[in-house]
């Protein structure tokens, strides 16, 4: 992929392992692991397969089953709201605050209180982070386990600590496309280390020890004490992530220069909306996410985009209107205005570390001529 930031050292750390022929999870993975908790300023962190398993871990540790609901933003990825489903529960979609912060609404999430909630899941859109304050808050008040999809958030600092520690379980994904990478993996949090054993332990089978354990260390033998999966990572992908790890403080430097590029480029059309303009802490600038104005129709501009050479995505199709979850769970029976108005307009721009200025004005100044365009083409 052209906008990752493999570089040497990956190669050369990955040649390490390969040539050291133990490739399953064992001392470089908890190394990785050790390196990403101090990171975090967090005692520990178990290392997974996916950003994915690390939500389904953190719905399994909790104990969440039929009969109980987890309220989840409808403007994030499906995954927290899938396998909340797949553990037999129920989510409950929460809208976002406003089209200036596309993070889940606290006002809302009290709303949707019941005696079934469980869980609240945060999710911190593109880096930014969601309102923890208020959201530990009322889970602390409702007795309800807070889990932070941090997916876009690698070592994020804010006034309660790194994004990931401020919950009882925060999720990390380190995807292909994500600000750090393996390929495919994550990484999990928690705030109560009991839940973090749980976790260790459901990664693999819920079996007693571990096969590095029983190859290196001699321990005959293993029970089995709950049902677990395999979702353990490599030691390819963990010795991928020491070193992305590594590369992160110099990575969000670029993605701030360039996000300053992007929003001083965009002030010639101030139609077009910034989310999270007026931020002014710590994020990690995982996405550029620009409001078209309302109209505007975002399949043109797209085209326009793609035709001048610059590629685009959504994030993120709202998931309480995907088929499984209105035929499932009857999700749009609530309306979600804020989540309703803006992902329609969503529209993500190019955004890398390996960009330069040049590449976010060019994106810019398309999109400018893109919105003009489709505003004539419809007059
Ligand atoms: C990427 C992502 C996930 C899933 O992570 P995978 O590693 O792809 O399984 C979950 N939530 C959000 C918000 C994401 O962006």
């Amino acid at each position: 992929m052209a906008d990752s930031t493999i570089d040497v050292e990956e190669i050369e750390a990955v040649t390490e392992v390969l040539r050291s022929r133990w490739l399953t999870a064992g001392s470089v993975t908890r190394a990785f692991e050790r390196e990403f908790a101090a990171a975090l300023g967090a005692a520990d962190a178990v290392a997974v397969s996916s950003g994915t398993a690390a939500l389904h871990l953190a719905v399994l540790a909790l104990g969440i089953g039929p009969g109980d609901e987890v309220i989840v933003p409808s403007l994030s990825f499906v995954a927290s709201a899938a396998v909340t489903a797949l553990s037999g529960a129920t989510p409950v979609f929460a809208d976002a605050v406003s089209p200036d912060d596309l993070t889940v609404d606290p006002g809302d999430v009290r709303r949707l209180l019941t005696a079934r909630t469980r869980a609240i899941v945060a999710m911190h859109f593109g880096g930014h982070p969601a309102h923890l304050d208020e959201l530990a808050a009322i889970a602390r008040e409702h007795g309800a386990a807070l889990i932070e999809d941090a997916a876009h958030a690698p070592v994020v600092r804010t006034d309660a600590g790194a994004l990931g520690t401020v919950g009882d379980i925060g999720c990390f994904s380190f995807y292909s496309s994500k600000n750090m990478t393996t390929g495919e993996g994550g990484m999990v949090v928690a705030r109560d280390p009991g839940v973090l054993d749980r976790i260790r332990s459901l990664r693999s089978h819920a079996l007693s020890t571990s096969t590095w354990d029983r190859t290196r260390g001699g321990v005959a033998g293993y029970d089995v004490d709950g049902l677990g999966l395999n979702y353990r990572p490599t030691e390819i992908s963990s010795a991928l992530g020491r070193v992305q790890l590594g590369r992160l403080p110099e990575d969000r430097v670029r993605r701030r220069e360039l996000v300053a590029e992007y929003r001083e480029a965009l002030a010639a059309e101030p139609r077009v909306g910034l989310p999270f303009a007026e931020r002014t802490g710590d994020s990690a600038h995982h996405l550029m996410a620009v409001l078209l104005p309302p109209g505007v129709p975002r399949d043109q501009v797209r085209a326009h985009l793609r035709a001048a050479g610059v590629q685009t995505s959504v994030h993120y199709p709202p998931t309480h209107r995907f088929s499984h979850y209105l035929r499932a769970f009857d999700s749009a029976r609530r309306a979600l205005p804020v989540t309703e108005d803006v992902a329609p307009r969503l529209l993500s721009l190019p955004l890398h570390s390996r960009m330069s200025g040049a590449d976010a004005v060019l994106a810019a100044d398309a999109l400018v001529t893109a919105v003009h365009r489709s505003g004539e083409e419809r007059a």
